[in-house]
């Protein structure tokens, strides 16, 4: 049977500072949970937490309401992936798939009968009498993952899988884990830095900073509806373009155009408001006014080609920004006047005080 793990209240100490803060957090069973955050905020130390291979130092870890906190990792039948891949060079792809139930003395019926699926999932059929001498960087992440699945564990614990693989690879990799994932169903921890990778993934996303759980939910959540400032500027590529701006009687002013925040005793108090406008969300084309539009006045500063798009960078009332702008018609080019318009419904606002969303 399938198993929510819930972690409580969990902290994690080292030498007086905390790598983990009073976290709590449900893994939904067969949720494909990814953990995100800067270097250093804590989501390694999460991950061997709940692997056991460190000791909280305060809180609880369940699992289907059971407290495990105290399991050893052995006993707890969740499998760890890192970055780099420990394989056997001198065993066959094979026999590292078939190790740990080697170890256990399983019966051999049964590594074959495992082996077969595994293989199958992860299309090693052909490579299975291969050493991983002579395998491809990611066809060896591959027998990684085969190694770890062989014994159907309950949680899957993946720390930054594909950060050692080339762009190439990386995509090849990260379809083979999502295609797993849609198979087996079992509920996987994925760590990572790179919030596009974590977009792309997750069924749900953990921001974490400095030991702080930032925000959880589905990717669509945190993009549309960032908790605070630092979510804002962490979830989406390019950046939020992010103003410190005055503000007074819950009222801002744009270039002479009033903008009202929510309507709340908060907003109507704050005299300095952070306002957010993502890239995508700002236009220079007269053709997208609606009613609702402000506009700005801007002056490029640079362009950046991407392909479908450029990335213009910027000078405006407001301060430096960048916008994304479709590739077609006339190239734009530094010094060029521009008319930015965004829509209202676009802004995000956040409490100059705590820099918590309005
Ligand atoms: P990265 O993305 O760089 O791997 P991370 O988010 O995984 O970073 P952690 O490795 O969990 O971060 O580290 C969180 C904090 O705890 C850091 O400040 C780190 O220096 C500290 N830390 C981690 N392990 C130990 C340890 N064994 N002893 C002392 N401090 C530690």
């Amino acid at each position: 049977m399938m198993s929510s793990i819930r972690l409580e209240n969990v902290s994690k100490e080292f030498e007086g500072s905390m790598a983990v803060n009073d976290l709590s957090l449900e893994i939904a069973a067969g949720e494909f949970l990814v953990l995100v955050g800067p270097s250093g905020c804590g989501k390694s130390t999460l991950l061997r937490l709940l692997a056991g291979l460190e000791q909280v130092s305060s809180g609880r870890i369940l699992q289907a309401g059971e407290d495990i906190t105290d399991l050893e990792p052995r006993q707890r039948n969740f499998s760890m992936i890192f970055q780099n891949y420990a394989l056997f060079p001198h065993m066959t792809v094979e026999q590292n798939i078939t190790f740990g139930m080697r170890m256990r003395n399983e019966p051999k019926a049964q590594h074959q009968a495992r082996v077969a699926r595994v293989a199958d999932l992860l299309q090693l059929g052909e490579l299975l009498k291969r050493k991983p001498g002579k395998l491809s960087g990611g066809q060896r992440q591959r027998v990684a993952m085969a190694r770890a699945i062989v014994r159907d564990p309950k949680l899957f614990l993946m720390d930054e899988p594909l950060s050692n693989l080339d762009a190439r690879l990386r995509t090849e990799v990260r379809d083979g884990i999502m295609t797993l994932h849609q198979q087996l169903k079992t509920s996987t921890v994925y760590v990572t830095h790179d919030q596009m990778e974590a977009m792309t993934m997750a069924d749900r996303i953990a921001v974490l900073n400095k030991g702080d759980l930032q925000q959880v939910g589905a990717p669509q959540t945190l993009y549309a509806h960032p908790a605070n400032l630092f979510v804002a500027g962490f979830i989406g590529t390019p950046a939020m373009n992010i103003f410190k701006l005055p503000c007074a009687q819950g009222v801002l002013q744009i270039d002479g155009q009033r903008i009202a925040l929510p309507d709340t005793e908060h907003a109507r108090q704050l005299t300095e408001v952070y306002l957010g406008i993502r890239p995508e969300h700002i236009s220079d084309q007269v053709s997208d006014e609606s009613e609702a539009s402000l506009r700005l006045a801007a002056s490029l500063t640079y362009c950046e080609l991407l392909g479908a798009e450029y990335l213009n960078h910027a000078q405006s009332s407001l301060g430096p920004l960048r916008y994304l702008r479709k590739n077609r018609g006339a190239a734009p080019h530094a010094n060029q006047q521009v008319n930015l318009r965004f829509s209202l419904q676009d802004l995000h606002f956040f409490s100059g005080q705590h820099q918590q969303n309005l």
